[in-house]
């Protein structure tokens, strides 16, 4: 029995999550949760799989559900930042799924490291943020970082066999977003209802508007850095819409390895939890005997400056990606708002890369400077 602690529980990947857990009720347990503010979900999620510790990160989400009396009385509930690394270092748990959104997961990932967990990462902002810090922890620790986003899980299961002194580079496959096809000139029209769709994945709102300006790719280029060691000149990206092949690892040789499962994330997260071990799939996988074709192009960067800037920010090191993240987060949300325009993304991110100073071998609590100052910096921007 693996016990499985599950940080962002009421969220797209929490919801696949749990898909999984449901089906291997015989080698997986659920003990703890954490969601930001969604009590009765979480109460829920509590109930039915039996979990004993639960987060709320807000308070007043928390003092909700107390007075609702949501939660049954075999969990223990606690809110705030601190019961969150300690429910990630809990000492029941074996590994802990994180798959909360932005920098918060940050602290308590590396909590969990700190205490010996394996981690299944699904979060990828908090590891373009500190990255560098996380990979060198779960070193020391010699806990394993297993790699959540379909990509990088893809990237994992081909180099399990080749190690990475005869690899010749990455390719990041991309959907291409939503607007893929759209006319250049109707892209100043799309407002938040449009880029909140996605063709292929159904995900939480902030990563499907990072997939049509392909800010996502941006932020999965630094985070297949961080997690295989490459510079930005081995890391490549193709556009494949159908998303099937979830990433390629190109040899030394020649020879090109790749991943295919259907386009939801539940074969990546049964691939870390259940690691080294696998089992059956809660879905069908692909069947051949039906019709099925794979297209594969190269990028227009003009068409996606959101992805040239998160090659310049890897580039430029240091601080950059920590910027580049930043910047998009707060674009994004103003987004969102109705604050600035879909085009404004990258005029932000750009903007921000400017004026943030570019720290060269940046400490944890730089970083985490560096990250308030280029969100401050992204709200100025008068567009
Ligand atoms: P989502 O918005 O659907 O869910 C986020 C979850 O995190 C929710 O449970 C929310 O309550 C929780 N959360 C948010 N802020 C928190 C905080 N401050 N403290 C504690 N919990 C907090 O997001 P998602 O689509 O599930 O994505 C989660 C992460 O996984 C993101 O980093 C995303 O980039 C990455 N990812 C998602 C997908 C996908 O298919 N959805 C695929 C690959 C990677
Ligand atoms: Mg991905």
């Amino acid at each position: 029995m693996k016990k499985v602690v599950l940080l962002g529980a009421t969220g797209s990947i929490g919801g696949s999550a749990l898909r999984v857990l449901r089906a291997h009720k015989d080698r997986l347990q659920l003990v703890g949760v954490a969601a930001k503010g969604k009590h009765r979900e979480l109460a829920d999620i509590c109930r039915e799989f039996k979990v004993g510790h639960a987060v709320l990160q807000s308070e007043r989400a928390y003092i909700e559900a107390k007075k609702a009396g949501d939660f049954p009385s075999s969990t223990q509930l606690n809110c705030g930042s601190q019961a969150l690394e300690s429910l990630a270092s809990l000492p029941d748990a074996d590994i802990v799924l994180v798959a909360t959104v932005g920098t918060a997961g940050l602290r308590p990932t590396l909590a969990a490291i700190d205490a010996g967990k394996d981690i299944a990462l699904a979060n990828k902002e908090l590891l373009v943020l500190g990255g560098a810090h996380v990979v060198e922890a779960a070193h020391r620790k010699e806990v394993r970082l297993l790699p959540t986003d379909s990509e990088h899980n893809a990237i994992f299961q081909c180099l399990e066999r080749s190690p990475i002194d005869q690899v010749d580079k990455l390719i990041l496959t991309a959907s291409g977003g939503q607007f893929r096809n759209t006319p250049k000139s109707e892209l100043s029209q799309v407002t938040p209802e449009m880029a909140t769709q996605h063709p292929n994945w159904s995900m939480g709102p902030k990563i499907t508007v990072d997939s049509a300006t392909m800010a996502n790719k941006g932020l999965e280029l630094i985070e297949a850095h961080w997690l295989f060691g490459l510079e930005a000149d081995r890391l490549e990206v193709v556009i494949h819409p159908q998303s099937v092949v979830h990433s390629f690892v190109q040899q030394i040789d020649g020879s090109i390895l790749a991943q295919l499962s259907p386009p939801s994330m539940t074969f990546a997260i049964q691939h870390c939890l259940l690691y080294p071990d696998r089992a059956p799939s809660v879905e069908p996988t692909i069947d051949f005997t039906k019709a099925l074709q794979l297209d594969f192009e190269a990028p227009n960067y003009a068409r996606y400056p959101c992805l040239e800037l998160a090659y310049e920010a890897l580039r430029s090191g240091g601080a950059g990606p920590a910027i580049y993240n930043a910047a998009n987060e707060v674009a994004v949300e103003r987004f969102l708002a109705k604050e600035v325009a879909y085009l404004d993304i990258p005029k932000i991110i750009e903007y921000s890369l400017n004026k943030v100073e570019l720290l060269v071998a940046p400490s944890l609590d730089q970083l985490l400077e560096t990250n308030n100052e280029a969100r401050l910096t992204a709200q100025s921007l008068k567009l």
